[in-house]
């Protein structure tokens, strides 16, 4: 027997319109699974309630048809919530996550370290014995699941084997108060239950991969490969974002632009005057 089929996909929020970054690494992914029979699969991440606009789904699709890409749906994450749920409550009977009520602004007077995604959480809930009973985040124990597991590797197709190092994040929210799953969880447990071999997405997401790589020990999920690519700046330097002045996608289609050949600009890294690429 062969290998396995090759499994990437693509996973937008749809709090935004997409931009040149999201047609970048789209195309990377579904140009890694062709150039390997595998299969390209779409995941519309709308959990989060307060940001997410469903009509943009459907606008993602018109888009990544545009740019001539062909991929497979898969279910949105609202639709998975129980999977979010009874992962969470494993993870508390095995005694991995603890309640934290802290608010940011509580956080921040604490003066904590700065990661690369923000504020560490100092730790202030832990060891806190009884249930709070006002609505409460679940955070990660993230010492006591690494003693648990050990030493964890993981495997990027650009950065070779990374030994994961989830304490550069501290205890990441894995259930939010008002949501039942935060990213870390839910894009953790997708990629597992859709069958992605290989996860590409941006080097932003580069060290989020620790932690996920981490829930994969505690809740006994394949390990898939990573692909973290590099990231479209703007001229100050910049991501490019939803929110910078770059046209999105649904703009420039709208306009009459050709998507085909705007896509095959961006297989030979040609981009329009001002974005460039910082490799990962
Ligand atoms: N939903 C995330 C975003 O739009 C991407 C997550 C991922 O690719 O793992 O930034």
């Amino acid at each position: 027997m062969g290998e396995p089929p090759v499994v990437t996909r693509f996973a937008p929020s749809p709090n935004g319109s997409l931009h040149l970054g999201h047609a970048y690494s789209a195309i990377i992914a579904h140009d890694l699974a062709k150039a390997r029979s595998g299969h390209f699969l779409l995941r519309i991440e709308d959990i989060d309630g307060t940001r997410s606009r469903p009509e943009l789904a459907d606008e993602f699709r018109r888009d990544l048809e545009w740019l001539g890409l062909e991929w497979q749906d898969v279910p949105a994450q609202s639709t998975r919530l129980e999977s979010y749920q009874a992962a969470a409550n494993r993870l508390i009977e095995m005694g991995m996550l603890y309640p934290c009520t802290c608010t940011r602004k509580e956080i921040e007077a604490l003066k904590p370290r700065r990661g690369p995604e923000g504020l560490v959480y100092p730790g202030t809930c832990k060891g806190r014995l009884l249930w709070p009973d006002r609505p409460a985040a679940l955070r990660l124990d993230v010492e006591k699941a690494m003693q648990k597991l050990g030493e964890l590797v993981w495997e990027d197709e650009i950065a070779g084997a990374v030994v994961a190092d989830p304490r550069e994040l501290g205890d990441v929210v894995l259930v939010r108060k008002d949501e039942p799953a935060s990213y870390n969880l839910a894009a953790t447990l997708d990629d597992a239950a859709d069958g992605i071999t290989l996860v590409t997405r941006g080097a932003d997401l580069f060290s989020a991969t620790h932690v996920h790589r981490l829930l994969q020990g505690l809740l006994d999920l394949p390990v898939p490969r990573w692909h973290h690519h590099g990231l479209l700046m703007d001229e100050s330097g910049k991501k490019l974002a939803k929110s910078r002045n770059s046209p999105s996608l649904a703009d420039r289609r709208v306009s009459g632009e050709n998507g085909r050949v705007l896509a095959e600009q961006i297989r030979q890294k040609r981009f329009p005057a001002g974005i460039s690429l910082h490799s990962a």
